[in-house]
C-alpha cells in the first residue's frame, strides 16, 4: 500500500535554494488559480483603473515595506505586527486572521522569528502562497548559526546587503501572481535595490568613524549579530536570540562585568523590548563606581511609527546606525545621493550628500541577472 503524496513544509528550516524554490511554490498557485479555483476574485476597491490587483499580507513591517516597495500600485500590503510590537512572542488576533484568509498571498521572514505564528501560517500555506522571505533569500552560508534552540539567528535585515536578496524573492513571487505587472515590478525591484546598496555603504561608512575599541554594541536582545558582522561591531545582548526566555541576574552581571572592564561608553534600549534589564545594567555599573550612558531607543525587530521615516525599512537602519555611531564616538557621514528621493519625501534631518558623483552618471549599473 502506497502512501498519497503529501506536501508537508518542514518547519523550522526549509532546504534554501531561493529563488527556484519560490518559482516552484507559486507556479504551483498559479497553475490552481488557472484551473477553476475562485482566486481571481475583485477586490473591494475594484472598478477603479488604479485598483490594485493583489492583496498581500506581511507579518513584520521591514517585510511590509519591502512588498510595497515592489508591489507599487499593484499590490494592497497589510502588515500585521506593528510599531514597537516583538515578533517572537506575538500571537494572531481575530482580525489578523481575517486578513490572513483575504490575502492572495502571504509573506513572513521565516527562520523561526514568528515563533507562535508558525501553526498559523503552515495551515494557510496549504491554501494560498505564504512565502518565507528570509529563509529563502538568505542562503544557509551566509546565516548566522546560534547554539540555542534557534540554530539560526532570525534578524536579517540588521544587514543591509543580505536584506537586499529579499528584494528578488517579493519580486519573482508577486510577478507570477500578477503578471500584468511583471515590467513594472522588475523597474521598482532595481531601484529599491540600488537604495538598499547605497544605503549598506553609508552604514559601513559611518561606522567605520567609530574608534575600533568602542565598537561595541551592548542591547536588551540578541537582534544585532548580522549588523555587528557586517559593520564591524561586538555584539553583546542582554536576552538571547528570542525574547520568549527572560534574563537572570548572571547575564545581567556578565554585561555588567563587560561594560565595567571595556569601559563601554554607552548601551542601547530597544522599541520592541522593556528596558529593565538594560537599566539595570546602568544601576549596577554605576554601583561600581562608574557611568555608562543609554545611547538611545534601536528599531530591532519593528519598523517605527508609519508615517515618519523611522516606519520606513531604509529609516530603521539610519536612525539604528546614527544612533549606535554618535553614543559610541563616531560620526555618520551624509546620506548618498541614492537615496536623496528617500529623504525629501521623509523630511529626513540629515544632510545629503551634494554631488553626485560623475563616474556614476557616465556608467550607469548593470543589473544582475
Ligand atoms: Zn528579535
Amino acid at each position: 500500500m502506497s502512501e498519497p503524496p503529501v506536501v508537508r513544509q518542514e518547519k523550522p528550516q526549509r532546504p534554501s535554494r531561493a529563488p527556484i524554490w519560490v518559482g516552484l511554490a507559486v507556479l504551483a498557485w498559479v497553475i490552481l488559480m488557472m484551473t477553476g479555483l475562485p482566486f481571481n476574485r475583485p477586490s473591494p476597491n475594484s472598478g477603479t483603473a488604479n485598483a490594485a490587483r493583489l492583496t498581500a499580507v506581511a507579518t513584520v513591517g521591514m517585510i511590509g515595506d519591502v512588498v510595497q516597495q515592489v508591489g507599487g500600485t499593484c499590490v494592497a500590503v497589510t502588515t500585521l505586527m506593528g510599531p514597537g510590537v516583538d515578533p517572537h512572542v506575538y500571537r494572531a488576533s481575530a482580525t489578523d486572521a481575517r486578513e490572513l484568509q483575504a490575502a492572495d498571498v502571504i509573506f513572513y521572514a521565516g527562520l523561526s522569528l514568528e515563533g507562535q505564528l508558525s501553526e498559523v501560517l503552515e495551515r494557510l500555506s496549504e491554501r494560498r502562497p505564504t512565502v518565507a522571505v528570509s529563509e529563502l533569500a538568505v542562503p544557509e552560508d551566509l546565516r548566522v548559526r546560534t547554539d540555542d534552540g534557534y540554530s539560526v539567528d532570525p534578524h536579517v535585515w540588521m544587514d543591509v546587503s543580505l536584506w537586499a536578496r529579499t528584494v528578488d524573492v517579493v519580486r519573482e513571487t508577486l510577478s507570477l501572481l500578477a503578471p500584468e505587472c511583471a515590467t513594472a515590478m522588475g523597474a521598482r525591484a532595481a531601484s529599491y535595490r540600488e537604495q538598499l546598496a547605497a544605503l549598506d555603504q553609508w552604514v559601513r561608512d559611518s561606522a567605520a568613524s567609530v574608534p575600533p575599541e568602542q565598537r561595541i554594541l551592548v542591547t536588551a536582545h540578541d537582534a544585532f549579530y548580522y549588523y555587528g558582522r557586517a559593520y564591524g561591531f561586538e555584539v553583546h545582548g542582554i536576552q538571547g536570540i528570542s525574547t520568549e526566555a527572560e534574563a537572570g541576574l548572571a547575564d545581567i552581571r556578565a554585561v555588567t562585568d563587560l561594560v565595567v572592564e571595556r569601559e563601554v561608553p554607552a548601551l542601547f534600549v530597544e522599541t520592541s523590548i522593556n528596558p529593565r534589564n538594560i537599566e539595570a545594567v546602568q544601576a549596577a555599573v554605576r554601583a561600581r563606581g562608574r557611568e555608562v550612558a543609554i545611547g538611545g531607543e534601536l528599531f530591532s525587530d519593528a519598523l517605527g511609527a508609519a508615517g515618519t521615516w523611522q516606519g520606513t525599512y531604509i529609516g530603521m537602519l539610519v536612525h539604528n546606525t546614527k544612533t549606535i555611531v554618535e553614543a559610541l564616538g563616531g560620526r555618520v557621514a551624509p546620506l548618498p545621493p541614492a537615496l536623496r528621493e528617500w529623504a525629501e519625501r521623509w523630511q529626513v534631518p540629515l544632510p545629503v550628500e551634494q554631488a553626485e558623483r560623475s563616474a556614476q552618471a557616465a556608467a550607469p549599473a548593470v543589473e544582475e541577472g
